[in-house]
C-alpha cells in the first residue's frame, strides 16, 4: 500500500503529543487525507493499516478519543456504523441507564455523599455520580 519513501513522508505530517497524535497535513472535516497512488486516503485509517497490517473492509476506523484528526494507532479501532453510533451517544448525549433522570441528577449533584454511596443509593455506577457531579452528564 505504502512505499517506505510514503510512509516517511506520512509520519513528517504527524505531530505526536502524550495522548493524541495529531495530523497537521491536509484535513478536510478534520479528518487527516494523505495522497497514494491509489487516491487520497483518510490518514488514520492508513495509520490503522501501518499497525495493524491490514485493513477491515466491513468496518469503520473509529476514533476512541474523538479527534478525528488524532492517527494514533492506540487511540483507534475498528467498528461497524452502528458501534460508532452507541459510542457516539454514550459519549456525547451523555446518556447512561435509564434509571437517571435530570431530577435525581440534580440530587447527586447537591449531595455531599461520596459517589460511592451516592451509586448505591440510586443504583447507578461510581463513574457515572462523579460525571454528573462533575457536569459532564445532565448539566442543566
Ligand atoms: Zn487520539
Amino acid at each position: 500500500m505504502l512505499s517506505e519513501k510514503q510512509k516517511e513522508n506520512f509520519w513528517k505530517k504527524v505531530q505526536l503529543t502524550n495522548s493524541c497524535w495529531n495530523w497537521v497535513g491536509y484535513k478536510h472535516r478534520g479528518y487527516g487525507q494523505f495522497g497514494t497512488q491509489v487516491g487520497v486516503k483518510l490518514a488514520h485509517r492508513i495509520s490503522y493499516f501501518l499497525e495493524h497490517g491490514f485493513l477491515p473492509t466491513d468496518k469503520l476506523i473509529l476514533h476512541s478519543c474523538d479527534n478525528p484528526s488524532c492517527v494514533n494507532p492506540k487511540h483507534l479501532w475498528a467498528g461497524t456504523y452502528q458501534d460508532n453510533m452507541t459510542d457516539m451517544s454514550l459519549k456525547k448525549r451523555g446518556k447512561g441507564p435509564e434509571k437517571i433522570n435530570q431530577e435525581i441528577a440534580n440530587k447527586v449533584r447537591s449531595s455531599n455523599l461520596s459517589c460511592v454511596k451516592l451509586s448505591k443509593q440510586y443504583g447507578i455506577c461510581a463513574t457515572q455520580v462523579w460525571r454528573i457531579k462533575k457536569g459532564f452528564h445532565w448539566q442543566q
